[in-house]
């Protein structure tokens, strides 16, 4: 990497913002190229993400480059994002990974309530991650769907991922918590553990069928007891 920094620095003699750009190594393994962009995430506290990706392994988020986890962050933020002193620390994935199991999570968790559904109810789900303090003021990272009819709630789903432990994530149906798990490929990378795509992809597999197999049993214990009378319940 010194070696094109230098380089650069030779080269801002006669053409400085282009060369000063092409001069940055991108921090994905086996990627050659030298036209990385540093991540723009600041955390709360100021600090910076010191990664460098080039335009296939980093994202842009609002016209601002970004690494892939703090660009899954800032669109996590939504809202939130303008405000500096809402962006969670460089390390934490919390909001990120809310984000990434919401998003794979979506089509199945709509068709577990979409086949609950009676005539003129819906379902809403969450576009963004929501920051929610427990009663111990400890922040945790939420995205939710609800089958709703003109009354209220009737059934809620919720992915949440707290602070405190940003590698476990729950899944709540109502109050009921239903999973509670660390995803394969964080858990590998924990253990060190190498892995290839095709353990991921089935390992990833197993984990959504167990995760939406116990949304659908719990749901629809919910749905049915929505059903009953007042009175039965
Ligand atoms: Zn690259
Ligand atoms: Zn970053």
């Amino acid at each position: 990497m010194s070696i094109f920094r230098r380089r650069s620095e030779t080269a801002t003699l006669d053409r400085p913002a282009e060369s000063a750009v092409a001069a940055l190594a991108c921090d994905s393994r086996g990627c050659m190229r030298q036209t990385a962009v540093p991540c723009s995430y600041r955390d709360r506290r100021g600090r910076a993400c010191n990664t460098a990706f080039c335009e296939d392994h980093g994202s842009t988020v609002a016209g601002l480059p970004y690494c892939r986890r703090h660009a899954s962050t800032i669109q996590a933020l939504g809202r939130l994002a303008g405000d500096p002193l809402s962006h969670p620390d460089v390390g934490n994935r919390a909001p990120s990974l809310v984000n990434w199991v919401a998003n794979d999570l979506d089509p199945p968790v709509r068709e577990i309530l979409s086949r609950l559904a009676h005539a003129g109810e819906r379902v809403l789900s969450d576009q963004e991650v929501t920051l929610v303090h427990d009663q111990n003021r400890q922040p945790r990272w939420e995205r939710s769907w609800r089958l709703v009819d003109h009354t209220g709630v009737i059934v809620k789903i919720t992915v949440i991922v707290s602070d405190d432990d940003d590698a476990l994530v729950r899944v709540r149906v109502g109050s009921d918590d239903v999973v509670r798990a660390v995803p394969p490929w964080i858990e590998r990378r924990r253990r060190g553990l190498q892995s290839t795509a095709d353990v991921d992809a089935s390992q990833r597999r197993i984990f959504y069928r167990f995760i939406e197999e116990n949304i659908a049993a719990t749901a629809e214990r919910h749905r049915q007891a929505s059903d009953q009378p007042v009175w039965t319940r």
